[in-house]
């Protein structure tokens, strides 16, 4: 049997690992070498992991599958969006106060998760747009940031990957830095040549891009809320955010998640600075997000393994159910 990775260098590259609740749990389904399936989800800021992808996350560690989120900042310049914890004293330990809000967030969703430890470009605002801060994570040195993600890929060896696309999702510097990061880093960690004498090789079998905020999702939201009788909170967006069929026909993996949007929220709400309980979020109920839209949305943009689109599972092409993983290791013809 395969040494358990735990024993290793994790401690030292990991060092903000949790407990691992995953672990506790019998996996439906493993790689066709019999391991546990591992998702490594690259995120720019604490809480883009709840806002972002977090009702696929809960579903897939309900199944067994290990999450990794690698968070690339500490959020340190993020606004404060909650009127409620808008306070001097936030605002004066708004670092601290982000990482025990992320702590939360672990711990709700089950996953684990590390901090690459670069700082927060902030939102550049004006116009001319202001320099971005000295030393911030978006003129971090290319080299410097892929490296420690391909850190992370060698020593977790995710089967699935996820980031943003090339506009980032939104037009956070710290947003497109984390895409920029997480293609190269897909790359670079298959690569023997790249970054030697950092842990062996790993080739990551897909990378997706999260696509959920799209528009043909909010206008199902919108009038899922008329129909109800209630106030929409996206009239005004849908009003000014014209058809965008080009972006929509990049969906190609629809992960059914409903039964799990309720921990999304609750991972959302752990982010207490950054979620205001009485915005428009939460103004929808949950039961109309679960009839209206029922899945988180992806775009397959690399993929080392056969799989056909459209797809419903980020695993397909990977996974296979427990018990044929087990026959193929009982008949010897993997290793494990
Ligand atoms: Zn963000």
């Amino acid at each position: 049997m395969r040494p358990s990775r735990y024993n290793g260098p994790r401690q030292r590259v990991l060092p903000q690992v949790a407990a691992l609740p995953f672990m506790e749990r019998s996996p439906l389904r493993l790689d066709a070498a019999g391991e546990r399936l591992r998702l490594l989800h690259v995120h720019a800021h604490p809480d883009d992991e709840s806002s972002k992808g977090a009702a696929s996350t809960a579903k897939y560690v309900a199944e067994g599958v290990e999450v990794m989120v690698a968070t690339c900042t500490g959020g340190e310049r993020g606004s404060i969006l909650n009127p409620a914890m808008d306070r001097p004293d936030v605002l004066a330990n708004i670092s601290e106060i982000r990482r025990a809000e992320m702590d939360r967030a672990r711990a709700i969703l089950g996953i684990e998760q590390v901090w690459l430890g670069f700082v927060d470009s902030g939102l550049p605002e004006g116009d001319p747009l202001p320099p971005l801060p000295d030393g911030c994570f978006a003129v971090t040195d290319l080299d410097v940031a892929v490296g420690r993600l391909v850190d992370v890929i060698r020593e977790f060896r995710p089967h699935v990957m996820t980031t943003y696309d090339e506009k980032g999702g939104y037009p956070h510097p710290d947003h497109v830095r984390c895409h920029e990061i997480s293609v190269a880093a897909f790359d670079a960690a298959a690569d023997p040549n790249a970054y030697p004498g950092r842990g062996a090789p790993w080739q990551t079998g897909k990378l997706y891009y999260h696509l959920t905020f799209h528009r043909q999702r909010f206008v199902a939201l919108n009038h899922a809320m008329i129909e109800a009788g209630l106030e929409s909170p996206y009239a005004e967006r849908l009003a000014n955010w014209k058809p965008d069929p080009e972006h929509e026909r990049r969906v190609t993996t629809r992960v059914e998640c409903a039964d799990y949007f309720a921990v999304r929220d609750r991972a959302l709400l752990a982010h207490a600075t950054q979620v205001d309980p009485e915005g428009s979020w939460f103004s929808v109920p949950l039961e109309i997000h679960q009839r209206a839209w029922p899945t988180e949305d992806y775009q397959l943009a690399r993929s080392t393994v056969p799989t056909e689109v459209p797809e419903h599972d980020l695993f397909a092409g990977i996974a296979v159910a427990a018990a044929d993983a087990g026959a193929a290791a009982d008949e010897g013809r993997v290793a494990v």
